[in-house]
């Protein structure tokens, strides 16, 4: 198949991956995630390390016997990575957080929100506003969709409700659209749909490593896995890159430059 090709005014971006391209530190508090997203790449970590016995152990919640010692990183702090802020996490991640924003850091705070858990951030870290940037995870606006591949997570409308809560309080916010969990015309709805929420960038990326961390054994969810490849493959990424390429508010994720390098080269051939 011919590689599609794009305009050739598009920025060659240096690669860095997963965390790496968010921020230079990670801090997290704890093994395990209700939100038992079907594409969890923390889970399969989780179980590469024999931190858990089996996938379904995921969904228990345990905090680590200590919290993470708080200290001055050199740059900017994400947390959590391998986890969220979920309720049960709830007291320990503010307890981290005043920890981390008192010694100076800036904060990158990601999650697929809880109302009750951004109200209670919003609340405690008013004074350190300058320090947080808020990253919500909402990968489509489609409620079916989302239930399905993020069967424990808070619905759509009510991540949807964070943003706006976060944003009319006056801090800084951003959206992952890592993983869309559909193709061109979903991503591009929901990018517009969020974009006056959003005082940073929206981040929009593939559902990436499909076959290794999606558990297939049901074929519904097999039927998904392929769907969303299709939706998903580079020709699309190409119609969805021209688009919305030169939106300011826009970033790509490696999965998506990925695909803009090889349409390059391609056109270049
Ligand atoms: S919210 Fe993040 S850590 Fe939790 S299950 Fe989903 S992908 Fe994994």
């Amino acid at each position: 198949m011919n590689q599609p090709t794009l305009p050739l005014n598009l920025p060659v971006v240096a690669p860095k991956f997963g965390v790496a391209e968010w921020a230079e530190a990670s801090v997290n508090i704890g093994t395990g995630c209700s939100h038992n997203c079907r594409y969890c790449y923390a889970c399969g970590n989780a179980l590469w390390r024999n931190q858990i016995p089996s996938r379904a152990d995921w969904t228990t919640e345990r905090l680590k016997s200590h919290l993470p010692k708080a200290k001055k990183y050199s740059g900017r702090v994400m947390f959590p990575t391998t986890h969220d802020i979920s309720p049960f996490y709830l007291e320990a991640a503010v307890a981290t957080l005043r920890g981390l924003l008192e010694q100076g850091n800036q904060v990158l705070i990601v999650s697929k929100p809880h109302l009750v858990c951004i109200q209670r951030l919003c609340q405690e870290f008013d004074k350190f506003k300058s320090q947080i940037l808020f990253r919500f995870s909402i990968g489509s606006l489609n409620e079916s969709l989302a239930a399905f591949w993020e069967p424990g997570a808070p619905r759509i409308p009510e991540r949807v409700e964070c943003l706006k809560f976060a944003h009319a309080a006056g801090f800084a916010t951003s959206v992952s659209m890592e993983p869309m969990l559909a193709g061109t015309d979903d991503a591009i709805d929901t990018f517009v749909a969020l974009e006056p929420y959003v005082t940073d960038k929206i981040w929009l990326g593939k559902m990436n490593k499909v076959s290794q961390r999606v558990d297939q054994r049901d074929p519904e969810v097999r039927r998904r896995c392929i769907q969303i490849g299709k939706l998903q493959c580079d020709s699309e990424v190409c119609r969805l890159v021209e688009t919305l390429q030169g939106h300011p508010k826009l970033e790509w994720k490696e999965s998506i430059t990925e695909v803009i390098a090889k349409g390059l080269e391609a056109s270049l051939r």
